[in-house]
């Protein structure tokens, strides 16, 4: 059975049964069975599935993990945990986050105004909040909002202008107030390390954040001038996102480590906790020779407590609660994208399609001589005639010497002797084969847009684990490309010899094929483009009952036609005044097609972007 790497990203997430990927969970649903009674509704385009019992799964892995950290070498600080709004804002997804998330006083962490609404309204009393990134008097003066509602809320300062405007905003928030309230300061420093990988650029000494030492002793001037030194409780360090290797977080440890144990020597006494940020990776790799992490959590969070602990036991300081603000790894497994294939082209290189003559040219007579005689002993002899043959044929056809159906008939018969070919000489993993299967390859064209879905594959080409979910029992021998519907040649996963991907080959006319696309609730639905006006999919929370059935929840349809418009600030009232005058007044159509053809209209307008069915299959419905 092809497992399409399962066993290295999946996470014990799923199963393989009855020759479909099921969800290891409850009843053991198979993604099949949940997508078709999405689409027997009515919802036909891609379906972004999200399952919160893995938002759950990540949250209570990653607290009970760093409490046995914590048992392990008796650390005393404490800790606790924020999602950053930014790896996904979702209504559907921060609900079902903050809903899963109560037992362990998780809170959220903000980088912009508007994601520090999304935290005021729904981090519970209580619960942390940070805030990152660079903000304005406004934004300081909603976290001062904030914590005169009660918010256990900490400002994480990037620079020293923003403590400035700290100081100001106090004067006109808690002048005169016998009790002032205020909100938590943290301070971000700028590290010497810096992470490794595609987005290692949040640390580092050229990184665009952070407090370098002059400036730290400055703010701690600054807040101490202005008495406010006993706010000051996290210093923060994020090294970026997706840190493919352990080595430089165990150097930013030991650099803030020591900061903050400098800091509490010179009187910072309410400083208490370090923030760590985000960047613990997920595996998306579907192949054993190129994994995109070199750690476990538990060496992650051995390493945080160890190190934490060394320091402040070798500088006499309280060891420091420990703050992550991990969100790749709370979110990236929730979400799965879920969609048809629509078409494979090249799918004419069938025996089917030969038109062989009652007299063919001796080459191509020869070429299925090869094809018909190919065994895995004459194989590779064969495979090389056959491609010489090619070379031949496609010189006389240019000269005029054969016709069109002789070259169709030698492409397919080259094509189906280097599938054969491949297949017979598969265990020989020669850089010849890989190069062939190349040529070979089957383009699956799938209904989505990767602009939308996969932005993260369009811009830095991060990969994402791809596999069909059924007929997981046959060996798929495709080697396949994905198109998406785009218009635009970047809409496309390449077939990479390297990192192969196998798929069916299905007669999509005959039967429907879906494809998975997992991994993907972690940046790409806000960072998705309306490239070609393809909006976010269609998508629904997949919870479970008591008796372990699951429910199809929450379900927000993919945006209608008209809504898209406008979203583009187009005013939709003339596109549809134009609409319907332009076929009232047409002149070549009769009354009766008019009102037909304006109801048609109405009706498509009232659907998505999206490819609503198989062409095929629609046909003979
Ligand atoms: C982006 C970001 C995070 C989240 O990083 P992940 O790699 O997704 O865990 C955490 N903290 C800060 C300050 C960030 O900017």
């Amino acid at each position: 059975m092809k497992q399409f790497g399962l066993n290295i990203w999946g996470n014990d997430n799923f199963i393989i049964k009855n020759n479909t990927i099921n969800i290891n969970y409850a009843n053991k649903p198979s993604l099949l069975e949940i997508a078709q009674d999405i689409r027997d509704k009515g919802y036909k385009g891609p379906l972004l599935l999200r399952f919160p019992h893995l938002i759950e799964k990540q949250i209570s892995t990653l607290f009970t993990t760093f409490e046995k950290a914590k048992k392990t070498f008796g650390y005393q600080g404490k800790f606790q945990a924020v999602f950053p709004l930014k790896v996904n804002q979702f209504p559907n997804f921060v609900h079902a986050l903050m809903d899963v998330s109560q037992k362990y006083n998780y809170g959220l962490e903000a980088g912009s105004k508007a994601e520090l609404i999304i935290a005021m309204s729904k981090t519970p009393i209580g619960a942390p909040i940070t805030v990152n990134g660079f903000k304005d008097k406004e934004m300081i003066a909603l976290c001062f909002i904030a914590a005169k509602m009660g918010h256990n809320i900490t400002v994480t300062i990037e620079g020293i202008g923003e403590l400035q405007t700290i100081i100001q905003v106090n004067t006109e928030f808690n002048e005169d107030i016998e009790n002032p309230i205020l909100p938590k300061i943290g301070v971000r420093i700028r590290l010497h390390s810096s992470g490794i990988g595609i987005w290692a650029k949040s640390g580092g000494y050229s990184s665009k954040f952070g407090l370098t030492s002059t400036e730290l002793l400055e703010a701690y001037e600054l807040l101490k001038k202005h008495e406010l030194l006993a706010y000051l409780s996290m210093i923060h360090f994020h090294i970026g996102s997706q840190m493919s290797d352990i080595s430089p977080l165990k150097k930013a440890l030991r650099e803030a480590g020591n900061i903050y144990a400098d800091l509490k020597k010179r009187g910072a006494d309410a400083l208490c906790a370090i923030n760590i940020g985000g960047g613990l990776a997920v595996e998306y790799s579907q192949h054993a020779h190129n994994r995109d992490r070199n750690y476990s959590l538990d060496e992650f969070a051995n390493d945080v407590i160890y190190l934490m602990q060394e320091i402040a036991k070798s500088r006499g300081v309280d060891e420091p609660d420990i703050f992550t603000e991990s969100g790749r790894y709370v979110a990236a497994s929730h979400a799965i994208l879920i969609t048809p294939v629509l078409e494979l082209f090249s799918q004419e290189y069938h025996e089917k399609n030969l038109r062989l003559k009652e007299n063919n040219p001796p080459l191509i007579q020869e070429l299925y001589d090869l094809f018909s005689s190919l065994t895995r002993d004459n194989a590779r002899e064969y495979l090389h005639d056959a491609l010489d043959h090619m070379e031949s044929l496609l010189t006389l056809f240019d000269l005029g010497y054969i016709d069109l159906e002789d070259r169709s008939n030698t492409e397919i018969l080259v094509n189906l002797i280097i599938k054969k070919s491949i297949a017979l000489l598969k265990n020989e993993d020669t850089n010849e084969l890989k190069r062939l299967q190349n040529r070979i390859q089957e383009k699956y064209l799938v209904n989505f847009s990767a602009f939308q879905s996969l932005p993260d594959f369009w811009g830095l080409k991060q990969h994402f684990p791809i596999m069909p979910i059924d007929h997981l029992d046959v060996r798929p021998t495709n080697p396949a490309s994905i198109w998406d519907i785009t218009c635009d040649s970047d809409g496309e996963i390449d077939f990479n010899p390297d990192l192969p991907l196998y798929l069916h080959d299905i007669d999509v006319s005959q039967e429907e094929y879906f494809l998975a696309f997992f991994l993907t609730g972690a940046y790409q639905e806000v960072l998705g483009m309306k490239h070609n006006l393809f909006t976010h999919p269609t998508e629904a929370v997949i919870t479970f009952d008591e008796k372990g059935h699951y429910a199809v929840n929450n379900l927000i349809d993919a945006q209608n036609l008209m809504d898209v418009l406008d979203d583009l600030d187009y005013d939709t009232n003339i596109v549809d005044k134009a609409l319907k005058y332009k076929i009232e007044e047409s002149e070549h159509i009769s009354k009766e097609e008019k009102r037909e053809l304006l109801g048609k209209l109405y009706l498509y307008l009232s659907e998505n972007s999206y490819l609503k069915t198989i062409q095929a299959i629609s046909e003979n419905d």
